[in-house]
């Protein structure tokens, strides 16, 4: 194992990593890498089929078997360590690879893209040693013999891992799985976005060449064929699913998962509510609001429906419709653009279907609404105002710069709008009152809210939704704690457990 940066390796990983090896598919498939700014072929990366799939998962199953990942945390605190401090010495390479393959603005890789995943890595690595392992409960006695019995809770890894992500946040969605995963002492095969593969198998080459980490831990199979990325949702010998992306795919994941009863964990799409009630600071509440447009409406869990009180309503709308004209978007090289490309030319002819939904629907376009002629894929940042809350654009996920304006009378009618929703991923509110932001945020049923821009972001923080936006949490001992099994010991034997 080197612990120096491997010579001449190529600036993008183009191989799978399989049973410790990279190397193509096995039929030598490839598929194009595109860059959405400017629709031009960056590169290529392996195409793997149903046979380097299974070969996956058998790797994974024998890695989590018969090796000693699953109960020896030096090992895995080491071999994380090595995989972070190297990815932390390949970052530059990351953030333009990021740029390239997602159309991520340079911004955003200052963020949720890249520096804070990282961060969250650190933090995983650090709760092996704080996670509660092992518990005693208080002795209890056999009811037959009358002996007193030792009673001990302990926990253990799940099994094999499969980890499936979008393209939006690719490096971030995957690490934390890797991170969760992994600490607690499970194997995986992890399944990146075809759209964005590069981040992925980075790591993977990170992981065969620069850690301790053992063959078939970790496997990166990257495809473009949905029924080889269904196999690691059928097959026996996974014990378990972490899947990132739309609800639609949510719920075939969760079908074919049934069937071989594998725990399943779902970090899904969302339409978030964001309230503006009618004392709040306006100078700070408007450009909070621009926060739909970040990374051009691509994030699941982004303030993409607001909601406005009357009495500061056309104040609001007034101040938006100045802020989104002004707002920088654009080539996502730029340090000051807010909302870039969108991914691909299929995300591009969804979101400009549902702007022409939205007119037809009778909401009121104040900014925006076209496809720009240029190349690549681009929406102009679009706003909608005098949205009825029940309309197509305000119900369902648009996942592109579109914000949705709808006015509301009292704090219960925000409550009610916000709740009138199949989504429950995050919510938002701005007041000066804390008894009335607290309020609304305990009323809304999100898996995360923000008051007044505040932020959640850590390692040590649970991710997640209700409703459909999601089952499970990521992050934070929630998280971690979903990637364990728990098995209760009643023994008549004193026992040396720790
Ligand atoms: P998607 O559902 O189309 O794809 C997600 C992943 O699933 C991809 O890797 C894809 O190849 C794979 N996949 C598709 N069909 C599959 C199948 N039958 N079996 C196994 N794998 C399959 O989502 P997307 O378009 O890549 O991402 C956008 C969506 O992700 C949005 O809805 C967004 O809200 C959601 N998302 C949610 C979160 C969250 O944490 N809640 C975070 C980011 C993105």
């Amino acid at each position: 194992m080197s612990t120096t940066l491997p010579p001449a390796s190529p600036r993008h990983e183009e191989r799978l990593l399989i049973a410790g090896e990279l190397r193509g598919a096995a039929d030598s498939g490839t598929f194009e890498v595109l860059n959405p700014a400017d629709g031009t072929v960056l590169g290529k990366v392996a195409d793997a089929g149903p046979v380097d799939m299974l070969d996956a998962i058998g790797a994974a199953r024998r890695a989590f078997d018969e090796t000693e990942w699953a109960a020896d945390r030096q090992l895995r605190k080491r071999g994380l360590t090595q995989l972070l401090d190297a990815l932390i010495e390949e970052k530059e390479e990351l953030r333009e690879e990021l740029i390239a393959e997602v159309g991520a603005p340079r911004m955003l890789t200052y963020g949720a893209q890249l520096e804070e995943p990282l961060e969250k890595f650190r933090w995983h690595i650090d709760h092996i040693d704080e996670f509660e392992w092992v518990r005693r409960l208080d002795d209890a006695v056999n009811r037959f013999s009358g002996e007193p019995s030792q009673r001990w809770v302990v926990k253990e890894p799940v099994g094999v891992v499969a980890a499936i992500t979008p393209w939006n946040f690719p490096f971030g969605l995957l690490l934390v799985k890797l991170a969760g995963a992994l600490a607690a002492g499970n194997t995986v095969v992890a399944k990146p976005a075809p759209e964005t593969p590069w981040n992925a198998t980075r790591i993977g080459r990170i992981v065969a060449e620069r850690t301790d980490i053992p063959a078939g831990v970790v496997n990166i199979v990257t495809t473009s064929g949905r029924d080889t990325a269904e196999l690691l949702v059928t097959d026996p010998r996974v014990d378990m699913v972490t899947f990132t992306g739309s609800t639609v795919t949510g719920q075939r994941v969760l079908e074919c998962a049934a069937p071989t009863f594998k725990r399943t964990t779902l970090e899904l799409g969302g339409k978030s509510a964001s309230i503006i009630l009618d004392d709040a600071d306006l100078a700070q509440a408007i450009p909070q609001a621009l926060g739909a447009l970040a990374h051009s409406g691509q994030g699941c869990a982004l303030p993409t429906r607001l909601l406005v009180q009357r009495g500061v309503y056309d104040q609001v709308v007034a101040g938006l419709t100045q802020a989104f004209a002004q707002v920088p978007w654009g080539d996502p090289q730029d340090p000051s653009t807010m909302a870039g490309p969108i991914v691909s030319a299929r995300q591009r002819d969804r979101v400009a279907d549902y702007i022409r939904t939205g007119k037809e629907e009778g909401a009121r376009l104040a900014v925006g609404g076209t496809v720009p002629d240029r190349p690549g894929f681009w929406i102009e940042p679009t706003l909608f105002v005098d949205v009825d809350n029940d309309s197509t654009i305000a119900q369902e996920e648009i996942f592109g710069p579109v914000l949705v304006v709808t006015p509301f009378d009292t704090d219960e009618d925000a409550i009610r709008l916000a709740n009138a929703s199949r989504y429950g991923l995050s919510g938002y509110v701005t007041s000066a009152s804390t008894e009335r932001a607290l309020r609304i945020a305990r009323a809304v049923r999100s898996g995360t809210f923000m008051i007044n821009g505040g932020s959640f972001s850590g390692g040590d923080a649970p991710f997640g939704g209700y409703k459909a936006s999601g089952i499970g949490r990521e992050g934070g001992r929630e998280g971690f704690e979903v990637f364990t099994e728990t098995k209760t010991i009643g023994s008549a034997l004193p026992l040396p457990l720790a």
